[in-house]
């Protein structure tokens, strides 16, 4: 089985500032798993750079807006839409997404008031692949699964990814 992977962690400068953000327990996955680089923000057509973008988590509806009050949540929909597609069409049924991004944050979110706030909540494309029944977690909790299964004994090998070995 495949593991769809946000592509700034495997070293594409994709992100927002036009840098990447390489980690390491990502990329060592390679060494046993078929990785699918993906980048929700890249496939909706926003350039690189572009200004920092936050959900407005205090609406109900879904709104994204970038630093400047533009609204951009046209594009991170049609960007998570595509790589729902692809995740889909690769067949992984697991993605491990970079934390706290609009698009791929699992769990914890900036609030939309651009001002270093984090809440619970899900990127735009976290929110589509759960909604498919795509596992989506962060490199954060990946880490923190690797630390407990090497400390029970497991190896390397934590139940988040027994089901999608190779
Ligand atoms: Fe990385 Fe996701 Fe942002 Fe693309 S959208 S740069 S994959 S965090």
């Amino acid at each position: 089985m495949k593991i769809a992977v946000s592509a700034c962690m495997l070293g594409e400068p994709c992100r927002y500032d036009g840098a990447s953000k390489p980690v390491e327990v990502v990329g060592a996955l390679k060494a046993t798993h078929d990785l699918v680089p993906v980048c929700p923000e890249v496939a909706g057509g926003l350039p690189i750079p572009h200004p920092p973008c936050e959900i407005v988590t205090a609406e109900r509806a879904l709104r994204v807006i970038d630093a400047q009050g533009a609204d951009q949540t046209d594009a991170f929909l049609a960007g998570a839409r595509q790589v729902v597609e692809l995740v889909k069409n690769e067949g992984c049924n697991l993605a491990i997404l970079k934390a706290k991004s609009p698009s791929c944050g699992c769990g914890r979110i900036y609030d939309g008031t651009f001002s270093n706030t984090l809440v619970p909540g899900y990127g735009v494309a976290a929110r589509l692949l759960r909604g498919e029944g795509i596992r989506a977690i962060s490199e954060e909790l990946l880490s923190a699964c690797l630390q407990a299964a090497e400390a029970h004994g497991h190896g390397h090998k934590p139940p988040v990814l027994a089901s999608s070995a190779q």
